[in-house]
């Protein structure tokens, strides 16, 4: 990789900018996942380390303007707990009056955390005299929030055009695990995407066909592929905008050889919340006034044969509506699966990453990516902004 990452800057005495990614989980006050809080200690301990006095921001949520509800002072709590010998100090504002006179203050050895990003509408619009606001804050600036780095706003992109810059040891890792792994993959090498829509993944389905050996599709974007085989899919989701484009995928898979893996049979339902009317289908028809809400057993036996095999396996998406118990088993199946190859296992972040840590198994995978959306991008061979605009060494 040829980016400026920490090691190559002078941070010793300077005040350094860290988009980090604090977007986690708070349910009643609390965090119930700490994991994205934990993966970004490495960066800020390295400069406390070399003399530098760290500001990190973030977002949190998709709050509209300012909303206590979705205010970082829970994150400040806890990585006060997670750095019990840093002074941790919160700022009551983004870029206004409190963050700049605590900004200004701030000592070598301090940690100061800015309120909510997305607090500021200006953030997600990258706009030029928010960018210069939070720019006038410090030196130095270091993105190392994985997950937002496949978007262009003011923290992620058009701060870094302001300041020195570089990229953090978690994007560093992320990047390497991820891209090193597609370039040059362990064969077999097996794809598994499952999630609801199919519109978001044909990209990547488009480009993994170029170099996986097996691609398994699950979940509610599997009914648009068996729709366009001339299955019934009943009241299951279904994309009738891609049904062409579901064609044309199948038939590249089979001009280059891929062995192109759909569901071929079904736990279907009523509707979602209707637990008690489910049954098993034979085959990968669905019945009429019936969904497709999770893989069947013969399904679970085939995709989990195809993964023993692998040498790499990426996984992106649930395989059902895993979110019920009653429809998890399928997306369990795949996670257990995964613990038993002898190669390298990567897990897209986002929902299947949940998957894996509540079984847990995540110590039995190589890599659960950080950045569900991010690590999509980086399936798919495309490059983050939020790297791309980064110095290069
Ligand atoms: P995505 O954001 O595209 O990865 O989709 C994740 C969502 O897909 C999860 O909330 C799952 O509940 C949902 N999902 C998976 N399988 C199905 C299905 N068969 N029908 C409806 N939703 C599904």
């Amino acid at each position: 990789m040829n980016k400026k990452t920490i090691k190559d800057i002078d941070v010793y005495d300077k005040k350094v900018l860290v988009r980090v990614d604090f977007n986690v989980p708070v349910i009643d006050g609390k965090i119930t996942d700490d994991n994205r809080i934990r993966e970004a200690l490495p960066t800020i301990n390295y400069l406390l380390e070399k003399g530098a006095a760290v500001i990190l921001m973030s977002h949190l949520g998709r709050p509209e303007g300012v909303d206590p509800k979705y205010s970082l002072k829970v994150v400040a709590e806890r990585l006060r707990e997670l750095m019990p010998n840093t002074e941790v100090i919160m700022a009551d504002d983004v870029t206004g009056k409190d963050a700049k006179a605590k900004a200004k203050a701030l000592k070598l050895g301090q940690v100061l955390l800015l309120e909510n990003l997305r607090f500021d509408a200006r953030e997600e619009e990258n706009d030029k005299n928010f960018c210069k606001e939070l720019s006038s804050l410090a030196e130095v600036y270091v993105n190392d929030a994985f997950g937002t780095a496949h978007r262009k706003h003011a923290s992620t992109y058009g701060v870094a055009k302001l300041l020195p810059n570089a990229i953090g040891f978690l994007i560093e890792k992320e990047l390497n695990i991820i891209v090193g792994t597609i370039n040059n993959p362990k064969r077999p090498f097996v794809g598994i995407l499952g999630g609801a829509k199919v519109k978001d993944k044909i990209g990547i389905i488009d480009s993994l066909l170029d170099t996986v050996d097996t691609l398994i599709i699950g979940g509610g974007m599997a009914y648009t592929f068996l729709s366009a085989m001339g299955y019934k899919i009943g009241e299951s989701l279904f994309d009738e905008t891609n049904v062409d484009e579901a064609k044309r995928l199948m038939q590249k898979a089979k001009d280059k050889g891929v062995n192109f893996l759909l569901p071929i049979d079904l736990v279907e339902t009523t509707a979602i919340d209707n637990v008690s009317d489910a049954k098993l289908t034979k085959d990968q028809n669905i019945d009429d006034g019936y969904m497709g809400v999770d893989i069947g057993k013969k399904t679970i036996k085939l995709f989990t044969k195809a993964i023993k095999k692998a040498k790499t396996v990426i996984w992106n998406g649930p395989v059902g509506v895993f979110e019920k118990k009653e429809f998890a088993v399928g997306t369990y199946s795949i996670a257990k699966a995964l613990t038993k190859v002898k190669g390298t296992t990567i897990i897209g972040g986002g929902d299947s990453a949940s998957a894996v840590i509540n079984m847990g198994l995540a110590h039995k995978m190589t890599h659960i990516s950080t950045g569900g959306g991010a690590s999509l991008k980086l399936f798919e061979g495309k490059v983050l902004p939020g790297v791309d605009v980064i110095d290069n060494l």
